[in-house]
């Protein structure tokens, strides 16, 4: 009877275990249902061997008992079975589990059949019950093939058997062979079952069963960090492309500025600006490059290009960005590098550049040294480019998170170096989406050697007959242009001066409209224009739009280039596809201006008149400063913008005028619920408001730009009032201020 104890402590354990196993969550693993089999076929199996003991003990020996007895053979093989394919699963990985899961649902079957074939005997002595036979004795064999698997299996990963999930199996080992062992010679104990829930239960304890409740958690956590994370690359992507208009008036205003006869300390002064707007402007396209890499979508774009001039230029702004400190610039490119290659110069530049000007920032003395050799395979030009310095080098253990943006070492000695932690981000990702690779080596404290290869096509052209400039010129000299016509189409006002102003040291005075329409209407009364500036983002007609407008006029045929702010690589040969000659990036760079004005306009013969000193427009000065700042007008960041009072009260006047329509249509897209036209309005008042620092203004009609790009026609109705009464407010300090 003390069998039957100890089977039915099994089967308090086994049910126990099961209620537990199965009323909480579990991973969905083939452990896991591996697992979730062994424990119902052991559950089975207990019943089995208490009905065929009691059924002994009580002398029914019928067809039923047979029958039970030999379910529980079935019941031993099967247990075996599932046991062995369990070790073998966690000895090796899942393609393996494909592999030998045919056969062993084959040699289970054919033992299935085998076993039920052989006769089974049973036979109760001196109180004890047993049964044996050739059916028996096959299973004995047939467990012994399993074990000998489950050896196999444990030898192979010898090393991972430390792992917690081996212990079932090792206990299966020693235990399992000692009760098979004494079941064998002994078969009046009956501890094959109890072993068997033993390992059943033991099992339990060694699958990783992580906490479910928690992976839901974490699982809701990775997903607001990842929201949280777009959410972030989105801010500070609309953040630069905020930054970048204001930044077109610094720019642009500081290289006209450098232009003028300045006292020494003026021009310095005006040179910082122009170097920290620039330095701004490299850090806000950073972020833009980064968010687009993350959104996948930065676009390669292959052209043309001429090698020798890609190289010139990046060997001069280095030579430039060296300026006076103590070091050697070593350059060395390959003769034999194809004049004409065709990929994307623009993003190459910026990877080179990158890799220069972190050798230059992070190299005191010495010499940084600029190699491209070349290796040409049929149509292919494998150029291997080098950057290589005697600087402060990298730990060998920061190497690995070099590429990971945000991330900059040794910051207690690079406190005053400048650096975002985002070029070798930005550069491999190039790299890589260019089907190129980049290597880092470096000793710490004696400098470091960055190699990337990227292959190019050749394209068996002269740089002439690719169409491609054959002069590089290094210095810009504005040239007299003085009776061209230049037209400038622009929706914002501070953008139009910007662009004036730089036209005006070629001697143009150029027209300035602010919308498709206008720029339309002036084609129509017959203006002839040697050339049209045309922005693309302007709200009801977009400067494509314009451009399409324009080529339906009979006759017309003006070369007009595009001006914008989304200036990403590509949008050039996006702006010639849809018919413009060409495209300008803002914040307008001075060469690049001077390079389509030399294409598009004549120079002049009439001598250069000075004009510098008369003022752009008629000049009030009756207006004290002072008063504006007294009402709380932040006056000083609206000069730091635009230049001087005398710009500032022009734009002042225009923000007047501009108002007089502005505000009617903004409360009659209101009405209209017409958010996307509201948006687009206050948005431009906002600008506006910041360039006249109207600060509390600016942030309303921001609040309200944000409302009504989310369609929130609630917050603006709630709100509106408050926009309004601070409309009036500034009106009414405007008035006082110019005494009307
Ligand atoms: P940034 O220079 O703007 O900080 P990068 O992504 O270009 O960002 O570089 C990441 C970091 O790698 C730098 O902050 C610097 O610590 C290290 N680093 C990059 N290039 C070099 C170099 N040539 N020598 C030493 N350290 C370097």
């Amino acid at each position: 009877m003390s069998s039957i104890s100890i089977l039915l402590c099994s089967l308090i354990y086994s049910i126990l275990t099961i209620g537990n196993y199965f009323f909480k969550k579990r991973v969905n693993s083939v452990e896991n249902k591996i697992f979730s089999i062994i424990l119902i076929v052991n559950l089975v199996g207990i019943l089995l061997d208490i009905s065929s003991v009691t059924m002994a003990h009580t002398g029914i020996h019928n067809f039923m008992f047979d029958a039970v007895n030999k379910a529980y053979i079935f019941y031993l093989l099967a247990w075996i079975s599932l046991f062995s394919f369990y070790s073998l699963i966690t000895a090796f990985d899942d393609n393996y589990l494909k592999k030998i899961e045919k056969v062993f649902i084959g040699i289970f079957i054919i033992s299935c059949i085998i076993i039920a074939i052989l006769p089974l005997y049973s036979k109760v002595e001196n109180g004890s019950f047993y049964t044996y036979g050739p059916c028996a004795t096959f299973l004995y064999g047939i467990s012994t093939l399993f074990v000998i698997s489950i050896i196999i299996s444990l030898l192979c990963n010898v090393r991972k058997i430390k792992s917690k999930k081996y212990l079932p199996i090792l206990t299966y080992i020693f235990f399992g062979t000692a009760a098979t062992l004494i079941q064998a010679s002994n078969p009046q104990i009956l501890i094959i079952t109890a072993m068997e829930t033993f390992i059943t239960i033991f099992m339990y304890f060694t699958i990783e069963n992580p906490d479910m409740k928690m992976i839901e958690q974490l699982n809701i956590a990775k997903d607001s960090a990842e929201k949280a994370n777009s959410a972030k690359t989105d801010f500070l992507s609309n953040m630069s492309h905020e930054i970048r208009t204001p930044l077109n008036a610094i720019v642009g205003f500081s290289q006209a500025l450098k232009e003028e006869n300045l006292p020494a300390t003026a021009q310095e002064e005006v040179n910082d600006i122009l170097m920290s707007a620039n330095s701004l402007l490299e850090i806000v396209n950073g972020i833009l490059d980064i968010s687009k890499i993350e959104a996948n979508k930065l676009e390669i774009v292959n052209v043309e290009y001429s090698s020798k001039k890609l190289m010139k230029d990046i060997i001069s702004l280095i030579t430039a960005r060296i300026g006076d400190k103590p070091l050697e610039f070593k350059t060395y490119i390959d003769e034999s590098i194809p004049p004409v290659l065709h990929g994307d110069h623009v993003r190459i530049k910026q990877i080179i550049v990158n890799l220069l000007t972190n050798a230059v920032k992070y190299t005191k003395e010495g010499s940084v040294d600029f190699k491209v050799s070349t290796v040409i395979h049929d149509n292919i030009c494998r150029m291997i480019i080098s950057v290589e310095d005697t600087g402060i080098g990298i730990k060998q253990e920061d190497i690995g998170k070099l590429f990971t943006k945000f991330e900059r070492f040794e910051l207690e000695k690079n406190v005053t170096t400048e650096g975002t932690g985002l070029g070798l981000a930005i550069t491999k990702s190039l790299v890589e989406l260019m089907g190129g690779k980049i290597v880092v080596q470096s000793v710490y404290g004696k400098g470091s050697k960055f190699t990337v290869a990227i292959d190019q096509v050749i394209i068996p052209k002269t740089l002439e007959e690719a169409g491609l400039d054959t002069d590089i010129e290094d210095v810009v000299e504005p040239f007299n242009a003085a009776g061209s016509k230049i037209l400038v189409v622009d929706d914002n006002r501070i953008n139009l001066k910007v662009a004036a102003r730089l036209l005006k040291d070629y001697q143009i005075n150029a027209d300035l409209v602010l919308s498709g329409q206008e720029c339309i209407d002036k084609v129509l009364n017959g203006e002839k224009y040697d050339l049209i500036l045309m922005d693309d983002m302007m709200p009801k007609m977009t400067g494509t739009q314009a451009l399409q407008n324009l080529k339906n006029i009979i006759g017309f045929d003006m070369p007009v280039i595009a001006l914008t702010a989304n200036a990403i690589t590509g949008m050039k040969e996006k702006y010639i596809a849809s018919g413009f000659d060409d495209y300008l990036a803002k914040p307008i760079d001075r060469n690049k201006l001077h390079a389509i004005l030399k294409r598009y306009v004549k120079k002049s013969d009439e001598e250069v008149i000075d004009d510098q000193a008369e003022p752009l427009e008629e000049t009030v000065n009756n207006r004290n400063p002072k008063f504006l700042r007294a009402q709380g007008v932040d006056l000083d960041h609206g000069l730091e913008l635009l230049g001087d009072m005398e710009t500032y009260d022009m734009t002042l006047e225009e923000f007047i005028e501009e108002s007089k329509t502005r505000l009617p249509k903004i409360e009659e897209y209101r009405l209209a619920t017409d958010m996307a036209n509201y948006a687009i309005l206050v948005h431009a008042m906002k600008s506006d408001c910041k360039y006249l620092g109207f600060m509390t203004l600016a942030d309303l009609s921001y609040q309200h730009e944000m409302a009504s790009k989310e369609n929130n026609i609630a917050f603006v109705n709630e709100h509106y009032d408050e926009l309004m009464n601070e409309v009036g407010k500034v009106l009414t300090i405007v008035k006082k201020y110019f005494g009307k």
